[in-house]
């Protein structure tokens, strides 16, 4: 099935300029900004510039180029940001949610970059 994009998503507006954001960091293909709701000290949303709705839409038809883009641009913020373990940072975690088991709120795909504290474990124990 075709991938759809709703181009009203909130960071739609924001790659348009329609919105505000908190930048960390442009490249050609990506943007990072603060998460408006931060769930640690370190909240930053990275996003490619291309309408792509989650990471497997973004995997299956984003250009080689865009894929190093993006994926060097989260690297960049983790420097950025000072969180990499390589230099005296405490460490991160980066979180891709999708559709509806992901609970992902905004359907354009974005990476959560999160840190400066112990996060705690990925997900609460069941039962
Ligand atoms: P998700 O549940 O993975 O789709 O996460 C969406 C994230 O976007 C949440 O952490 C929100 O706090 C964040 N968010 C929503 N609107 C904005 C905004 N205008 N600027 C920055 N972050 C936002």
């Amino acid at each position: 099935m075709a991938y759809t994009y709703d181009d009203q998503n909130i960071f739609a507006k924001i790659l348009r300029g329609e919105v505000p954001c908190n930048k960390v960091l442009e490249t050609e293909h990506s943007l990072a900004f603060r998460d408006i709701n931060p769930q640690a000290p370190e909240h930053v949303l990275v996003i490619p510039k291309g309408p792509y709705v989650n990471y497997d839409h973004f995997a299956t038809e984003a250009s080689d180029e865009e894929i190093v883009d993006f994926t060097r641009a989260i690297g960049r913020v983790c420097t950025l940001i000072g969180v990499c373990p390589q230099d005296g940072g405490l460490g991160y975690r980066m979180i891709a949610n999708a559709g509806e088991a992901g609970v992902q709120e905004v359907p354009h795909l974005h990476v959560h970059v999160l840190g400066g504290r112990v996060l705690g474990r990925m997900l609460p124990r069941q039962g």
